[in-house]
């Protein structure tokens, strides 16, 4: 049988692009091997992480209940619970996302699927011992984790994120190599829940990408809580519970019941018939234009297959791209205004510019800051907590960059990424009512 459309990976790109290409009429079947929808966001990634992150956030509240007046005895927590609580979120959510694919009227294959020639009849792809033939394909086969080639590694019992998210016995003690997102995720959870958490990071600062300001304040947060630290510091072997690192040409020994290694995930670009495509890569994904076309422009690719973005938001935003371009639109990506953001407690989080990009691209730019205690809902809400709100502005005003480490900045960063997208200059947000009390206020104040 024709399809107009195929997808491979039911990932946010995958699914996202399954559903709006059935309701607008396509003819399309979504190959997903996993039996589940949802991809590493939903499965493995985005959605358990912020779950777990919720209930040690919980736990933390609870256990500083007196600084609201509220007296909470004997908390505690139960990991294996907390990690059922998880489960049984997911598999809600995988629920509703299987709902929407059907009520698409998208067919969902079960299976690993492999283009195996292009001709004039279109696409053909194998799966499960069955065939296809497609006009159109796109290609969303996400991202996997990258095991660096550290002496020892391989002989070394170590988690990856994926471990972590299901282990039900808290480690005493835990040493985290990479201190990207995902890295300080991970120790922001177990540090919460009482484990003796190390860092240790290559660059000479956590969170590379984000406002090294605000990711400063951070680290100076959880060193405060009990993180331990090493930045600029490479670790030279790993053996059993052992981390050799050295900085400064110094070598010393970590020790940690277990390791989590979170150094990094690259684009699936096997398992699927690259090798019959004859695709354009770039960098370490697929190339792709505006578009999100391949150079073959029947084939697009969309999420972290592409290697760009490595964020869910993007890859939704990427797929809804492909599929109105397949459907005769001309809509561009823009990836001006994508948020990033980092579910700690506080949580920080970026829009557009930092002053470090700015800086390597030689664009003058002025800073406006102010701590977050200038809002009253934060101050209402968090005592004593720090943060800052920081806005990046061009010469002629316009808002290049907005960074916010302070709760909720996850919500407030969405506003900055409008303003942004939209190219305000600072008296046409400032212009713009703000609910009060509201922590957003933040950027009305700072403006
Ligand atoms: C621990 C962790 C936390 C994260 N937290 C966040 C977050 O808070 N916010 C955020 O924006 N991003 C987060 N991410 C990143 C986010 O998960 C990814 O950016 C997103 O999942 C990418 O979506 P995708 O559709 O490109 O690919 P994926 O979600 O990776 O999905 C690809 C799918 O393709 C399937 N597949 C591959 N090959 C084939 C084949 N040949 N046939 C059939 N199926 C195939 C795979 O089984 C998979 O289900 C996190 C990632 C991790 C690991």
């Amino acid at each position: 049988m024709k399809y107009d459309l195929a997808i491979i990976g039911g990932g946010p790109a995958g699914y996202t692009a399954a559903e709006l290409a059935g309701l607008n009429g396509l003819k399309t079947i979504l190959f997903e091997k996993n039996s589940v929808l949802g991809g590493v966001c939903l499965n493995e990634g985005c959605i358990p992480t912020k779950t777990l992150l919720y209930s040690a956030k919980v736990y933390y509240t609870a256990k500083e209940s007196a600084k609201y007046a509220i007296s909470c005895e004997n908390v505690g927590f139960d990991l294996s619970k907390i990690i059922a609580r998880k489960n049984k979120i997911v598999r809600k959510l995988n629920a509703g996302v299987r709902a929407k694919i059907q009520d698409a009227g998208v067919e969902n294959v079960v299976g690993q699927a492999i283009v195996t020639k292009i001709n004039n009849d279109g696409i053909w792809i194998s799966c499960n011992d069955q065939v296809y033939t497609v006009d159109k394909l796109l290609l969303c086969t996400g991202s996997e984790v990258v095991v660096p080639p550290i002496p020892g590694i391989g002989e070394t019992e170590y988690w990856t994120s994926r471990e972590a998210l299901d282990n039900k016995e808290l480690p005493q003690s835990l040493i985290v190599i990479g201190g990207g997102v995902i890295g300080i995720e991970f120790a922001s959870f177990f540090n919460s829940l009482g484990t003796k958490v190390i860092v240790v990071e290559m660059m000479d600062e956590i969170l590379g990408g984000m406002d090294k300001e605000l990711s400063a304040q951070l680290r100076n947060e959880y060193s405060k809580k009990g993180v331990e630290f090493h930045l600029s510091t490479k670790v030279t072997s790993v053996n059993g519970n052992k981390v050799e690192i050295e900085k400064d040409g110094q070598k010393s020994i970590l020790e940690g019941e277990k390791i989590l290694l979170s150094v990094g995930r690259r684009p699936v670009l096997d398992g699927f018939g690259l090798e019959n495509m004859n695709l354009e890569k770039f960098r370490n994904g697929l190339k792709v234009n505006e578009f999100m076309q391949t150079s073959n422009p029947d084939i697009y690719a969309c999420g972290d297959i592409t290697g760009f973005s490595l964020l869910a938001h993007t890859a939704v935003s990427e797929a809804e791209i492909a599929i109105e371009h397949i459907l005769g639109h001309h809509r561009k990506m823009s990836y001006k205004a994508i948020p990033g953001v980092v579910y700690t407690n506080p949580e920080i989080a970026g829009v557009g510019k930092t002053e470090e990009i700015l800086q390597s691209e030689g664009i003058s730019y002025h800073v406006k800051q102010l701590p977050m205690a200038y809002s009253g809902r934060f101050v209402a809400e968090n005592e004593q907590g720090g943060g800052a709100c920081k806005l990046i502005l061009a010469d002629d005003d316009t808002i290049l960059g907005v960074h916010i480490l302070g709760n909720p900045a996850s919500e407030i960063i969405v506003i900055a990424g409008i303003a942004i997208e939209k190219g305000m200059k600072a008296d046409e947000l400032k212009a713009m009512v703000f609910p009060h009390p509201t922590v957003g206020e933040i950027i009305k104040e700072v403006l």
